[in-house]
């Protein structure tokens, strides 16, 4: 049942990340084959009780920023400020004029939010106003002085770790902020921290331990290990596809367009390479085949580019979570000649399929004159990919 109350969400999103090493800000970099903003916001972007993402961004990174994101639901992004607390600020001023009830407020750097922990964040901000998620501490805590000499050592128990989204009632915490900076204060290191500043109390919900910052390089490196071993259901399919020559003056071949004496005869454009490449994808993932999917009755696909085609099976795939190991095509031709065509062929397929170039092979070879290849009245193209799918399907 949809909540009484309407939610918006802010992205944080400005930082420059300089702790993560190098490679640029953090949340532009790739996890697991998606950027991590784009994991981050899409938890939000595609919540059902959430009317509005707000992403807050330095305004340097804009053109990084909607690659990322491309496809997710947001607003127009906020330019970030100098500090966190400035970005939040700019966000939650960008949000006033919707009148939000409920915001919650997430940094960008953790992707591994999950809808639970929203729903648990949004339920909190409107039983309590104020309230973050939180985790036990496992290790014991030392309070050390300046000389790194111990001081105190705080009750474990009342201890937590506090994570983001942290959820308020938005007229609340955006009078909270506006009062921070008047006052001139800029060094608050969450929300939390300022709405106690501002004399809110603040309630705590159950976070999860999953939804971790990513910080530094070894961050990275072990979440991507992570990452790739729950992608381990490895699946490969094959695909077959042939057209044959009729009048024309040129072919789609993989993508290109190969100029020639002879055009196909086809309701798409004929490209047999990039049909059987879908069929090997949607082959992988058991999902029917290219027939099945944009039916040759269906007026609509007459003499449609066949790169809709290709995008098409590898949003399938993402759609189920998995990742393209890799793909690779063989053309049966006597001409056109494609061992030149090669690279420029499998460029064109990694721009299709966003997939690095490493990952897609080219191959070409005749039917020695025999049989209908070899009589040059059409081609025919085979192909194969191997995907990875999570387990537990
Ligand atoms: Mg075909």
């Amino acid at each position: 049942m949809p909540r009484p109350e309407r939610t918006a969400a802010i992205l944080v999103a400005a930082g420059r990340g300089l702790r993560a090493g190098a490679g640029g800000p953090k949340q532009y970099r790739e996890l697991g084959g998606q950027t991590v903003i784009f994991r981050a916001m899409q938890a939000f972007s595609r919540h059902p009780d959430i009317f509005a993402v707000q992403p807050v961004v330095n305004p340097d990174d804009a053109a990084l920023f909607n690659e990322a994101v491309a496809g997710l639901r947001y607003k127009p992004p906020a330019n970030g400020g100098a500090t966190r607390q400035a970005s939040v600020h700019a966000g939650l001023e960008a949000l006033a004029a919707d009148k939000p009830d409920i915001v919650l407020i997430h940094d960008a750097a953790r992707p591994f939010v999950t809808s639970a922990v929203i729903s648990r964040a949004i339920d909190a901000a409107g039983r309590t106003g104020a309230a973050v998620p939180a985790i036990q501490v496992t290790d014991t805590i030392k309070q050390v002085d300046d000389t790194g000499n111990v001081e105190a050592t705080p009750e474990r128990a009342r201890l937590r770790i506090a994570q983001t989204p942290q959820a308020f009632r938005f007229d609340v915490i955006l009078d909270a902020h506006r009062r921070a900076a008047r006052d001139g204060r800029s060094d608050f290191t969450d929300d939390a921290a300022l709405a106690e500043w501002a004399g809110l109390t603040v309630a705590t919900f159950e976070g999860d331990p999953a939804n971790m910052k990513l910080t530094t390089p070894e961050d990275f490196i072990r979440e991507e290990a992570r990452l790739a071993a729950q992608l381990g259901d490895i699946r490969t399919g094959t695909g077959y596809d042939v057209h044959a020559f009729g009048d024309g003056d040129h072919l789609m071949l993989c993508g290109v367009r190969v100029p020639h004496v002879r055009g196909f005869l086809a309701h798409s454009d004929g490209d047999v390479g990039l049909h059987a490449l879908v069929d090997a994808i949607l082959g992988a993932l058991a999902d029917g085949d290219i027939g099945s999917h944009f039916p040759p009755s269906d007026p609509q696909w007459k003499g449609a580019a066949s790169d809709k085609f290709l995008k098409y099976a590898v949003d399938r795939v993402a759609a189920r979570g998995g990742r393209i190991a890799n793909l690779e095509v063989t053309m049966i031709c006597e001409r056109p000649k494609i061992g030149p065509l090669r690279d420029v062929m499998r460029a064109r397929i990694a721009e299709i399929t966003g997939l690095n170039i490493s990952r897609v092979a080219v191959k070409a070879t005749t039917s020695e004159r025999l049989g209908f290849t070899g009589r040059e009245e059409g081609i025919a193209a085979t192909a194969s990919a191997t995907i990875r799918l999570p387990w537990g399907e």
